[in-house]
């Protein structure tokens, strides 16, 4: 067996949008399963230096790393699949690439040199590849990179990684995941387009050992002999994708196609384990597909008049982090977007959250919608329906709670009114200097930080330790001149900084309210599939209990109206 790293090169084929960031998650969690160290590499193609500056309305979610890399929504795919914590050498863009190479250019790095896209960025990018591989200390290196073969932005990538095939023979694979269109007036699955991209990718040298065909349906013998004759690869490497109900069912799906096994008979290895390491992957997705019973759960968020599309990428993490917790608790998550803005105008009512079992305020920024989103709060304060809370989330609720409960009636955020008298959440002196140099890219509490946790609270149940880390992504925080108030007037900071300066976790006592919880952090970018997080799981558990409860008042009722009639 081969002693040296392998490289596998993912690859979109005809166009994006196909699902190559599953796919390659996919590859890694087998690959793993037989025994291997995998670590999976994100490559994108844009100039953007990381993916913290774009939209995530138009970008999709902006997944934070441990480190407080602002990376892209993939990354959190290959966490939560590959049940990994990933570094900065896992990410690059075009622009993280050309921004090293220009300043080492400027610092005279390249010794009186001409430097230029070949090879000195193709350079910078194999040598990223191979620090990758041996920060990770891993066996086998996933690469994705970002784009469809034929765009000019991911040229340089292709061809750095047609010459580290060069270089070492026999240890490098490229996999391309292309689409087969089944157009409604022919309902026949065509291969032409895909047959074109692998000619395009011929082009620059390259030749596919495996070709993963997404498509509506399941590709028939006669289409997969029909791309491995006009592709050049072998029948058992054109392998089926077919769309599927679960994302999480497209590992178990490969591996009925045998690719794992066939994959490494490629790289010159066999499978490091005869134990299956898809069994507890395997419980997850049938734990998913149990579960029957609904929670209907509300998400009032300001980002929502973009089309249901667009949401459910720019809070991938959080739909995720409530599947998981749902389905190790076999219930089916259904969850209804609101848009805070129409609780402002009079288009909806906050009573219709009356009608759910859990409210979720998830993370966002600016000014729009926010006194919608307090109407909100106060509702599900004042009803007792749980309530979690997530970064602006958390925010607004000790906002809520300082003007409806404190009565400091004009309490905001300086991110809304930075000339309000009250500023119950206000920006930290380090990133208000950063601020003021416009220095936006840098100007956030970014990454992973310590929290100290209070016993007899909801937090401390749920974690069962001291001390936690979580991930953040902002730039207010309560502000301390108010601590005291706020504990004094109920308000329970269940999770703090180890200096005691930051608040990362307000709650309710349970006497006064069955669940209603924020964290300034983002508990959702560190939930796995076989990890649920604890705090959504007990949030979770807290609206299964409230939903009996709600039966138990309900089958009551009929009861009183049953015996008053009799
Ligand atoms: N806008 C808030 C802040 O910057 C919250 C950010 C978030 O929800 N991620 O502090």
């Amino acid at each position: 067996m081969s002693k040296k790293h392998k490289y596998i090169f993912v690859i979109g084929g005809v166009m994006s949008g196909v699902g190559k960031g599953i796919a390659s998650s996919s590859i890694g969690k087998i690959l793993q399963a037989k025994g291997f160290k995998v670590n999976p590499v994100k490559i994108d193609p844009y100039l953007n230096v990381d993916a913290g500056t774009m939209n995530p309305t138009e970008h999709g979610e902006v997944f934070v790393l441990d480190s407080g890399l602002e990376t892209d929504q993939d990354m959190g795919n290959y966490e939560r699949f590959m049940n990994v914590n990933l570094g900065n050498a896992d990410y690059m863009t075009s622009g993280s690439v050309y921004k090293y190479v220009i300043e080492k250019e400027r610092n005279l790095g390249y010794g009186g040199k001409c430097v230029e896209a070949i090879p000195h960025i193709t350079g910078e990018i194999r040598r990223r590849l191979e620090e990758a591989a041996k920060k990770s200390l891993s066996d086998i290196s996933v690469i994705e990179i970002g784009g469809t073969v034929g765009d000019y932005q991911n040229i340089m990538f292709i061809e750095a990684a047609r010459v580290m095939a060069i270089k070492n023979p026999g240890d490098v694979i490229f996999i391309l995941v292309s689409y087969l269109p089944v157009p409604s007036s022919l309902g026949e699955m065509k291969t032409k387009p895909t047959q074109n991209s692998i000619r395009m990718l011929n082009s620059y040298g390259v030749q596919p050992n495996f070709i993963l065909c997404r498509s509506p349906r399941s590709i028939d013998q006669k289409r997969k002999e029909k791309i491995a004759i006009s592709c050049s690869v072998p029948t058992e490497h054109v392998i089926s994708a077919p769309d599927i109900e679960s994302i999480y069912d497209v590992p178990l799906n490969f591996e009925k196609e045998k690719l794992g096994n066939i994959l490494l008979k490629s790289l010159n290895l066999s499978p490091k384990t005869r134990v299956d390491g898809l069994r507890e992957w395997k419980k997850f997705v049938q734990k998913n597909k149990a579960s029957k019973e609904e929670l209907n759960i509300a998400v009032v968020g300001k980002y929502f008049d973009t089309g249901d599309f667009v949401l459910s990428d720019a809070y991938l993490s959080v739909i995720e982090a409530v599947k998981f917790s749902s389905f190790w608790n076999t219930r089916k998550p259904k969850l209804t977007w609101f848009n805070s803005k129409d609780f402002e105008n009079g288009k909806a009512d906050v009573s219709v959250l009356g009608n759910f079992d859990g409210v979720i305020v998830p993370g966002g920024f600016g000014q729009s919608g926010i006194e919608g989103i307090i109407m909100a709060i106060k509702y599900v304060r004042e009803s007792k329906i749980p309530y979690l809370g997530l970064c602006y989330g958390m925010q607004l609720m000790v906002i809520e709670y300082a003007r409806n409960v404190l009565g400091i009636k004009d309490a905001n955020t300086s991110e809304i009114d930075p000339n309000a008298k009250n500023l119950v959440i206000d920006i930290m002196p380090e990133q208000k200097k950063k601020l003021e140099n416009n220095d936006y890219g840098g100007s956030m509490r970014l990454g992973s930080y310590p929290a100290i946790l209070l016993k007899g609270t909801i937090a401390y149940r749920a974690y069962g330790k001291k001390e936690i880390h979580e991930r953040h992504r902002h730039r207010y925080e309560v502000n301390p001149e108010f601590h005291t108030r706020f504990i004094d007037g109920g308000l329970v900071f269940s999770g703090i900084s180890p200096d005691k300066r930051l608040m990362e976790i307000a709650e309710l006592p349970t006497n006064v309210h069955p669940f209603f919880l924020g964290t300034q952090f983002h508990p959702e970018f560190k939930a796995r599939p076989l990890n649920p997080h604890p705090l959504f799981s007990a949030f979770v558990e807290s609206m299964i209990e409230y939903r009996k409860k709600m039966h138990r008042v309900a089958v009551r009722t009929a009861e009183l109206l049953i015996e008053g009639s009799v």
